[in-house]
């Protein structure tokens, strides 16, 4: 049996080296290192793919969201409120700019935002939103925007983890995830659905009005060469990320099913367990899985954890801390009332997810982990 990785990228890689090892040459050859062609390329694929009017890449995930919230010309002590339980960088760049993160709980079953709860924390001074589309599919968009449009509030989709998820309104429009609010933000990092070979990001969206400043913003805040009209960053897409890009987005639907395929391998085998849920998966949203996340429901899940890496088998727990509990984010304000995030952190479980499983792991893995469930 091919070794167990919780990403497989080597074996992914070796189906599509010769377009890849190509498309680098190219580029050495061409010397347009940094904002050659293939970037160009890249943004107008990607724009194609997601129906969004504009798409601006970037150096990574976190710096498209700290691009985004610049770009709303917030000010300091505007509060942003986004989920406890997601990666840090979501709210490490709320603090970076010196605005008030307000964190609140995510819905038991979908681990994204919980929008009673997002409600429910909106004061005078909250400007935006960040739904984080944790784990591979969309928050409910439909209810986040309803909230952000009664309120005046912005909305910034967090769509490193659920690129090419689709999302369908109840009037049956649908809409590809991180192009549903004013701003979307996407990560390239290797084990993203959509990962270069390096770092890489990208910011989507559809006003002409925001385009025009995140284009600043990334480039040091120059709308003219030389002449800097607001604070900036250096933030961009090198052309050999761009050009590895443009092969995998085209593939992207492909190793979407694939995942797709492990899941359902996944929730048959341990459908009905009663110390086990399976991921839940919304009827407004499609599932990209960027992760496969069990709840384990007997107390035993550090265990069930030490027993499959006994057997090889890797399994990450994707967040073992809520950010409200980080040394760096810890606010007294935000320590009320996280109980679906606190049960999460207890709960959670990812196993290995990515384009590459075969059948002959894919049963090694659910044997593994029936056995210690059922022992
Ligand atoms: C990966 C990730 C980011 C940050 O992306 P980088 O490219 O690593 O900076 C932000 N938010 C979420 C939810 C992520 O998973």
């Amino acid at each position: 049996m091919k070794k167990i990785q919780m990403v497989d990228l080597q074996s992914q890689y070796q189906k599509i080296k010769e377009e890849v090892d190509s498309a680098v040459v190219n580029v050495m050859g061409s010397a347009a290192f940094v904002n050659g062609p293939e970037v160009k390329e890249f943004t107008t694929e990607l724009q194609d793919y997601l129906g969004a009017k504009h798409v601006i890449p970037c150096g990574n995930g976190t710096d498209a969201l700290q691009i985004a919230l610049m770009a709303l010309g917030l000010k300091e002590g505007d509060e942003v409120i986004t989920a406890d339980f997601t990666f840090a960088a979501t709210v490490e760049v709320i603090h970076l700019l010196k605005l008030k993160a307000v964190l609140v709980d995510v819905d038991y079953d979908t681990f994204t935002i919980d929008t009673e709860k997002l409600k429910a924390a909106i004061t005078p001074n909250t400007k935006a939103i960040i739904p984080v589309h944790l784990f591979g599919q969309c928050a409910n968009m439909e209810e986040v925007l309803k909230i952000a449009k009664e309120h005046n509030l912005y909305v910034v989709e967090d769509d490193a983890q659920a690129i090419g998820a689709n999302y369908t309104f109840s009037d049956g429009t649908v809409k590809k995830s991180g192009t549903m609010g004013d701003i979307g933000c996407t990560s390239f990092f290797p084990s993203k659905n959509l990962g270069c070979y390096g770092d890489g990001g990208a910011i989507f969206t559809n006003s002409d009005e925001l385009e025009y400043k995140i284009r600043g913003i990334v480039n040091h805040g120059m709308y003219k060469r030389y002449y800097h009209d607001e604070i900036g960053v250096n933030s961009r897409l090198d052309s050999v990320q761009a050009a590895i890009l443009r092969i995998k987005l085209r593939k992207l639907n492909e190793y979407s099913a694939a995942r797709n395929s492990a899941a359902e391998y996944y929730n048959k085998a341990f459908a009905n367990h009663p110390n086990m849920l399976t991921p839940v998966k919304a009827a407004y949203t499609d599932h990209v899985f960027h992760q496969y996340t069990l709840r384990i429901l007997n107390g035993k899940r550090n265990e069930l954890q030490a027993f499959l890496a006994e057997k090889e088998i890797p399994a990450m727990i994707y967040y073992p801390v809520a950010l409200r509990k980080q040394k760096a984010y810890f606010q007294e304000s935000n320590d009320v009332d996280f109980v679906n995030t606190d049960k999460l952190l207890d709960q959670v479980i990812s196993l290995p997810m990515h384009t590459e499983l075969d059948e002959e792991q894919l049963k090694y893995i659910t044997d593994s982990v029936l056995e210690f469930m059922n022992k």
